[in-house]
């Protein structure tokens, strides 16, 4: 059992049926996407949960009626890291078209696996209180969601408005960031057992960008 105050796992059985499907290595291309797209779906309905909303009058017709909607007075950026951050950004889009989209490229240094930036379209500044998601279904070693983390801080979001939102987690990644990021809230499918020398995380689902993209053409 690990415990971190602020990472939270969906305990729902069709995250378990899902992760299923996508560790498989035997699942077809068509059955991992539309798992990992409803396992996008629960994971990101957690993350939004507690968005804030305002009361406002609404003339439905019959009569009027006070309903709740989204307080948008503070935006709402939904932050992919490329390249598997993609598989998770549409599904974002569709529960929430309000968010802004800021993309954020970084690639891991396959030797000594630190992150290499190469992408920024975060705005230069950002108002302290904008509710900030990153996106990246692997939380590995945890140094490219540091890097995105720092980026956003340094532009002045609080880091508790910042929510990390992960498909699987490694122990190791959770506790790099939590020694620096401790108020900083995790949404992920599950906490896997470790990483193994390849900082692949272990059982895990390989390389999730490659799976997503189908990008390992067959050996002949
Ligand atoms: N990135 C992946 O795609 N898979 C892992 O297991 C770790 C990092």
């Amino acid at each position: 059992m690990h415990h971190f105050p602020k990472v939270f796992t969906p305990n729902h059985p069709l995250v378990q049926h899902n992760m299923a499907i996508i560790r498989d290595k035997n699942t077809s291309r068509d059955s991992f996407l539309a798992a990992f797209n409803r396992l996008a779906s629960i994971l990101l309905l957690t993350a939004f949960d507690e968005l804030p909303t305002e009361t406002v009058t609404i003339e439905t017709p019959i009569t009027s009626c006070e309903c709740e909607k989204l307080d948008l007075s503070e935006p709402i950026i939904v932050a992919p890291i490329l390249r598997a951050g993609i598989g998770l950004t549409q599904e974002s889009i569709r529960l929430l078209p309000e968010a802004h989209i800021c993309t954020i490229g970084m690639y891991r240094d396959e030797e000594t696996h630190r992150p290499i930036w190469y992408y920024d379209k975060t705005p230069a500044t950002l108002p302290e209180n904008a509710k900030v998601f990153i996106l990246d279904p692997m939380l590995a070693t945890g140094h490219s969601a540091l890097g995105a983390l720092d980026l956003f801080v340094s532009k002045g979001i609080k880091e508790e408005n910042i929510t990390f939102v992960s498909v699987l987690s490694a122990p190791e990644g959770l506790q790099t960031i939590w020694e620096k990021y401790p108020q900083m809230r995790v949404i992920t499918g599950a906490i896997d057992d470790c990483l193994n020398e390849n900082a692949y995380i272990v059982p895990g689902l390989g390389d999730a960008g490659d799976r997503l993209f189908n990008s390992q053409l067959p050996e002949k």
